[in-house]
């Protein structure tokens, strides 16, 4: 049996596990849990789905309903959201989102695989020893002789990660990303606010989605922005406070808010979302090194969504069982 390493538990990492499971897997994650991106945070007692937002209800990734479906962790929710807030253009719109946040979808996914873990295990470097396998370093540990590396995390930071065994030069097409600025804001007492959430509130903010649609339990409205990837990008190194007070005043003078803010913190993603795919420019549906062991893959391979993420780790897993065989 091969040995094969993991490394980022994000949702292409996870599909990656579940397509490979039965194998020897090594799963490794800087994080302290599973999800990357698709991420939950509690602060006191609210909560936030500040990464991914929901599972789009079209999303055609057949294996991933299946498996949301048999574990029984997702439900499907109907919102009032604005297509365009700046335009007024609302509708009726159907998500799916997890039962007990957007998190709880990888998490459970973790849970259902039998598979070797280390989390808090940021992977710095990668070797090639004279028999052929590779051995993973982190600052502290040294782990040794695995047949096959995949590397599942954004692209730039993979790049950084195997450009001593991978020759980039070779590489034409070269995906990108968008960072987001994320805000998370809660309010005592109820907003009378008629929208669940919505694209364009502002130039500057390009989503915005309220929570307690999510978390029943909240008592105070909570509501997360995104900062459009324009306004990020040219305000990528502003002072936590000044964003804040720059989207909590546009977001109240939005809705006419008289309420008292309870809590409000932002987030850097410095990868967010894909904004042009490896596979619209290449046709390619990973990277991978000269001798066929090293191989790259994320959502930036295929989209930005979390399906996309998925999709691209069963694609890589299907090649691996081939080679495997
Ligand atoms: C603000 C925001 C909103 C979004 N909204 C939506 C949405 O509504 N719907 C949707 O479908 N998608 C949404 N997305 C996109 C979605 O979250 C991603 O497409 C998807 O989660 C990416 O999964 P991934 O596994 O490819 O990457 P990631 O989730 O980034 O996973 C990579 C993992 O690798 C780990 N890692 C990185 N470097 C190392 C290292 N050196 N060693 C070890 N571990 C490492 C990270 O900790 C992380 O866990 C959103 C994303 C953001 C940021």
């Amino acid at each position: 049996m091969k040995n094969i390493a993991i490394i980022g538990a994000g949702m292409t990492g996870l599909s990656i596990a579940y397509n490979l499971e039965g194998q020897k897997i090594t799963l490794f994650d800087k994080s302290w849990r599973p999800g990357g991106r698709v991420s939950t945070r509690i602060h006191d007692n609210y909560f936030f789905d500040h990464g991914a937002h929901y599972l789009s209800v079209n999303h055609n990734v057949l294996q991933l309903n299946e498996l949301i479906n048999k574990l029984n962790i997702v439900k499907e929710i109907e919102i009032d959201f604005a297509t365009n807030y700046l335009k007024n253009k609302k509708t009726k719109k159907k998500i799916i989102i997890g039962k007990n946040g957007m998190n709880s979808i990888p998490k459970s996914i973790f849970e259902n695989i039998s598979l070797n873990n280390y989390f808090n295990t940021k992977i710095i470097k990668i070797k090639k020893n004279n028999k052929g396998a590779y051995t993973l370093y982190s600052d502290r540990d040294e782990f040794k002789n695995f047949d096959y590396v995949l590397i599942c995390i954004p692209y730039l930071q993979s790049k950084e990660l195997s450009s001593n065994l991978i020759d980039f030069n070779k590489i034409m097409h070269e995906p990108s990303y968008d960072p987001i600025h994320t805000i998370m804001l809660s309010y005592k007492g109820k907003n009378n606010i008629n929208l669940s959430g919505g694209l364009h509130l502002h130039k500057d903010i390009s989503f915005f989605m309220n929570q307690n649609i999510k978390f029943k339990n909240l008592i105070d409205e909570c509501w997360v922005l995104n900062m459009s990837s324009e306004y990020t990008k040219t305000n990528i190194d502003i002072d936590d406070k000044s964003l804040e007070k720059y989207a909590q005043t546009i977001f109240e003078n939005t809705f006419k808010i008289k309420n008292k803010i309870r809590f409000i913190k932002s987030h850097r993603w410095l990868y967010a979302q894909t904004n042009i795919s490896y596979n619209s420019l290449s046709k390619k549906y990973w990277i991978n090194s000269k001798d066929n062991k090293i191989f790259l893959t994320g959502d930036w391979v295929i989209g930005k969504s979390l399906s996309d993420a998925w999709s691209a780790g069963e694609k890589l897993s299907h090649y691996i069982k081939i080679l495997t065989v």
